[in-house]
């Protein structure tokens, strides 16, 4: 809660005047029971001195004029505070929730691949939305319901005991009862709305799964199987929510009995205590008192409800704090090595590699790359390729040993410099909602248009391009047009064609293409690879026959290492996946 406030702080003029709004609001709000109340007493002869004083004579109509005029001035006040809470308590709730977003955003996108690996997409986005909402609606609403109620407790107790401290008690006699019925009531409804929650979640993650599998559940015809998932889901969440609704229907009638007692004892006892003509007790201040204990008991049965809210805007302050908090497994220097423009020697030492979870991948990998040079890495699937990239970009660090750049070490680097000199051309490219230029000169926004249309044609895509009605403005992406996996890799072409970076790294094309394609992207490839470092990870081997060295490695170790023909000569490892790519290649 104490970062919470930290987020208030620029906003404090807007605080101090919401909450102000809030108190004067309430107390106002309680004034017409006293008003009655000295009506009546001013009817009958015994009116607080105050009023004949302030009407400047003891005349029962004067006073009740003063008293309607006081009663539409308090009326015109409590609106204009009402709309004075309301106003500011929600506009801080949008801009805290808008900071707030923000940082959770910001510090988001910093963290490391393997969290983003290790979470889940709902699970991530659920931070971003659900838990700041839930601070929004608690600052909408909550703060204000929780002030008004402490307000209301204070004051109107306040205004109790001092007219009748015998009456105070009986009307609040029912108190105790009602807060231990209530917090008793919020400790057993809140684990089932808990398990509302948790089925309402585990519905929708397998609604939106079978939406995102539709084309599987349509081609094995599973449509009935997954229906009768989709109604175990839905049964458990209607299960869950009327056993919430069963305990929540009682709780209201009977809190209401004890209001009764409350309500009634004041006037058995008022009623006896005027009829004795007691001296402590006139009939207007029984009539404030029978009002005002209504209005007293009845919120103070949503203090379990807005308690709840606390509570729950807390678990979603300390998740999101928590995730503000955490710093990115992969951390910048404090103070890192600049790098204008790397020349392109990349190093391996004695790189050792695993996963959070799991075996070693890379096991004391070594190699140096001159600049300018090309480097392939080949190797069966599951050897560690991929790997490879990953620390390259350094969107993980080795778990032992060190990557370096022009000799330094890729930690001591700062990530911008790091990341801007090296570019990664792969058929896994992202595509962003947006235009095809967009997608193209992605970042840099301010591209000139003959700079993209260069940049695609060295990629061979701009023919592609020239084709499509509406050209380089088609959209791609979520909702638009859908490219080929030789159609991506080119758009990753043409993206790093257009960053310019000293060193390339080229995640080889997992899904085939034609071998005229192949070609055409080969020639594209070389022609960027040209002045260039560049590292090819080769899921087939035809792509880096021409490569400076080949390194092979296997279980994580570099096996064996050569040019290809030194390597077909060898016939070891090497030959052995030429052998069979060139096997699997001839059959059909
Ligand atoms: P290659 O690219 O050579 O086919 P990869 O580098 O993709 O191989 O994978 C090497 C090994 O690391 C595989 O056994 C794979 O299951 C494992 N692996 C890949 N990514 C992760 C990850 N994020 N977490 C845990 N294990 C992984």
């Amino acid at each position: 809660m104490a970062r919470l406030l930290a987020y208030l702080k620029p906003y404090r003029d807007q605080v101090v005047l919401a909450t102000g709004s809030s108190v004067l609001n309430k107390v106002l709000d309680l004034m017409p029971p006293l008003l009655v109340g000295w009506v009546i007493d001013s009817l009958r002869g015994s009116p607080p001195h105050w009023i004949a004083a302030l009407a400047g004579t003891s005349d029962a109509w004067s006073m009740a004029v003063v008293l309607a005029a006081l009663s539409v001035a308090i009326f015109f006040f409590e609106s204009l505070f009402q709309w004075g809470y309301q106003h500011y308590f929600m506009t801080l709730a949008q801009r805290v929730q808008h900071d707030l977003r923000l940082d959770a955003y910001e510090k988001i996108q910093r963290r490391e691949i393997a969290f983003f690996e290790e979470h889940r997409l709902g699970e991530t986005l659920a931070m971003l939305n659900d838990d700041v909402n839930q601070l929004e609606r608690f600052l909408n609403s909550g703060a204000n319901d929780l002030i008004q109620t402490v307000v209301l407790f204070v004051f109107s107790s306040f205004i109790l005991f001092d007219t009748s401290w015998r009456l105070a008690l009986i009307a609040m006699a029912p108190i105790p009862l009602i807060l231990s019925g209530s917090l008793a009531y919020q400790r057993r409804i809140a684990p089932r709305y808990k398990r509302v929650r948790e089925a309402v979640g585990s519905l929708s993650s397998r609604l939106e799964n079978n939406i995102a599998g539709i084309l599987v559940i349509q081609s094995f015809g599973a449509e009935a199987f997954e229906l009768d998932r989709v109604r175990q889901a839905s049964a458990e969440y209607r299960e869950a929510n009327f056993r919430a609704i069963r305990l929540s229907a009682i709780f209201v009638p009977v809190i209401r009995m004890a209001i009764v007692l409350g309500f009634a004892g004041v006037l058995l006892v008022g009623s006896h205590w005027v009829l004795e003509k007691q001296p402590w007790l006139t009939v207007g201040q029984l009539v404030l008192f029978a009002m005002m204990t209504e209005r007293l008991l009845w919120p103070l049965v949503r203090l379990g409800q807005v308690l709840d809210e606390f509570e729950r805007a807390r678990a979603s302050a300390r998740r999101t704090f928590g995730l503000l908090d955490t710093p990115s497994a992969i951390r910048e220097a404090a103070r890192p090595e600049r790098l204008e423009r790397a020349k392109g020697e990349i190093a391996l030492e004695h790189v050792t590699f695993a996963y959070a979870r799991g075996d070693r991948i890379l096991d004391d990998l070594s190699f140096r790359i001159a600049p300018g040079e090309t480097i392939g890495v080949a190797g069966p699937t599951g050897a560690g390729k991929s790997t490879l990239i990953k620390l390259l970009l350094r969107l993980y660090d080795p778990t032992g040993g060190a990557v370096k750049l022009d000799g330094h070490d890729l930690r001591d680097l700062s990530l911008e410099d790091l990341r801007r000199s090296i570019a990664l051309v792969s058929q896994d490219v992202y595509l962003f909602h947006g235009t095809l230029r967009e997608n193209i000169a992605y970042r840099e926004v301010g591209t000139p248009f003959e700079r993209v249309v260069q940049a695609a044609k060295y990629a061979e895509l701009h023919d592609f391009i020239a084709t499509l009605p509406e050209g380089y403005d088609t959209l791609v992406g979520e909702r638009g047009i859908k490219l080929s996996g030789g159609q991506r890799q080119r758009m990753s072409i043409a993206r790093a064609i257009l960053k310019d970076a000293p060193v390339l790294v080229l995640d080889e094309a997992t899904s085939s293409v034609d071998t005229e394609t192949e070609r055409q992207i080969q020639q594209s490839l070389a022609l960027l690879a040209k002045g260039r470092t560049a590292i090819v990870i080769a899921h087939r081997l035809s792509t880096i026959r021409a490569a400076d060295l080949i390194v092979v490695i296997e279980d994580g170790r570099a096996v064996e290492r050569g040019t290809h023909s030194q390597l077909l000569a060898l016939g070891g490892r090497y030959a052995e996946l030429h052998r069979t790519q060139f096997a699997t290649a001839e059959v059909p």
